[in-house]
């Protein structure tokens, strides 16, 4: 049997499982199953040795009866229309996972942005606005970071949409740094729900949160923040995988754990020496998945657990950091043996829920504090967590399931609201 690995696939998959378990009329899986809209964009870029060279850009605009589209734009060289449009579908019932007023949408450009000048960068990021701002806009499709984009990018995006539309407004972007009308508390967002959704999947099953052992496979920005809230919590990293330009994927152990400020320093740095630090050992990457450990983070891209690997798994709980990491089969095989996976709808809705927050400030002009941005996001993903975990107690599914239950309800009961069947 072939392993299905097209995210595009995967994300068909669920919400055609979730259709059936509520009984939805044929039409709401063929409304749901496509974007409404897909955008391709051919964007020239000046280099600096003066060659034009152009890069493709895609926008994926899944659904928006719930609100305008919403969801990353990511930087990558095998970017595709699949994943773009894959990413859109989930990004449409993440935001329903904690009732944001929005639909999905993910965009991306084909580039490895470590091989382009920050000059390059700028235009190839401004050039993406040019080509894309009819389509863009506070209440209608509002891009923000994603994988190798950051709030340098978003800030560069948003002066160059504010210029084309003649406007000073903050809301079409979100993740930007606080001096372009950015929130306290959008960074470490992700990373926040990422660890605190495993806690709680931790306490439901009682486990001992403060023995708990953890491994976290990628330390971008989710997995970093992951990784400082789940020291918080007392639980121990004693593994970590990351990608380095150098070497490639590398993974290390460290019996007494990893802790966020060590981590941190050195996921910054080019070379990510993770073995400078005291205690650190380096293991093979079939190791890494071979872990005993309690947790299982996979923070990175998607299809990061599959058949290669699922039968090395001892986790009890994976909490999906990254979008679409556990490849479709992977997931009901690891189901069968009872492992709990909190889906990334769930786990890191975090990111998005943030960036409601700095839209909402940045219609309001009026900032709330650091406090009041963590206290509003713990109180919706706690809220959201226990909705799902009953859900799933209830129905006798698992919370993926439940996740997907609970947003296409909302969403299928708007869209026949709306007339759009
Ligand atoms: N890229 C993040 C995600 O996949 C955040 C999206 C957003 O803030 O709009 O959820």
């Amino acid at each position: 049997m072939k392993e299905v690995l097209n995210p595009l696939e995967n994300a068909r998959y669920q919400i055609k499982k979730a259709c059936e378990i509520l009984k939805l009329d044929d039409c709401v899986y063929e409304l749901l199953k496509e974007p409404y809209r897909v955008i391709e964009v051919n964007i020239p870029v000046k280099m600096d040795d003066g060659s034009i060279k152009v890069f493709k850009g895609y926008r994926s605009q899944h659904n928006n009866a719930m609100g305008p589209t919403k969801g990353g734009l990511r930087f990558r060289d095998d970017v595709n229309l699949d994943e773009v449009k894959a990413l859109s579908i989930w990004m449409t019932f993440k935001c329903q996972v904690t009732d944001l007023p929005y639909g999905g949408g993910k965009g991306g450009i084909i580039v490895d942005p470590s091989k382009l000048s920050e000059g390059e960068l700028e235009r190839l990021s401004r050039g993406f606005v040019d080509a894309m701002y009819k389509y863009l806009g506070e209440d209608f499709d509002i891009p923000a970071p994603d994988v190798n984009t950051n709030g340098q990018i978003m800030s560069w995006m948003i002066d160059e949409y504010n210029k084309l539309v003649g406007s000073n407004k903050f809301g079409t972007f979100t993740g930007k740094p606080l001096e372009v009308g950015g929130s306290l508390g959008r960074t470490e967002a992700t990373g926040y729900s990422v660890a605190l959704t495993a806690k709680k999947a931790a306490e439901n099953i009682n486990m001992d949160v403060k023995k708990a052992t953890v491994a976290v496979q990628g330390l971008g920005n989710v997995g970093i923040y992951a990784l400082k809230y789940i020291e918080e919590y007392g639980m121990t990293i004693k593994y970590i995988m990351e990608y380095s330009k150098k070497d490639g994927v590398v993974a290390f152990y460290k019996e007494s754990g990893f802790t966020f400020e060590e981590c941190s320093k050195i996921a910054a740095t080019e070379d990510k020496d993770f073995l400078s630090i005291d205690g650190a050992k380096k293991i093979s990457n079939e190791e890494f998945f071979k872990a005993d450990v309690d947790i299982l983070i996979p923070a990175a891209l998607e299809n990061a657990i599959t058949c290669e690997n699922v039968d090395d798994i001892k986790a009890k709980i994976i909490v999906e950091g990254a979008n679409g990491p556990v490849a479709k089969d992977s997931d009901e095989i690891l189901s069968e043996r009872d492992v709990i996976i909190v889906p990334d709808i769930l786990a890191n809705s975090g990111g998005v829920t943030v960036s409601y927050f700095e839209w909402v400030q940045n219609k309001m002009g009026y900032y709330w504090s650091e406090e009041d941005v963590l206290d509003k996001e713990h109180k919706l993903i706690e809220k959201s967590f226990d909705e799902i975990w009953d859900l799933s107690q209830n129905l006798n599914i698992t919370l993926r399931q439940a996740a997907y239950v609970k947003a296409i309800k909302k969403i299928s009961e708007t869209m026949k609201l709306r007339g759009w069947y």
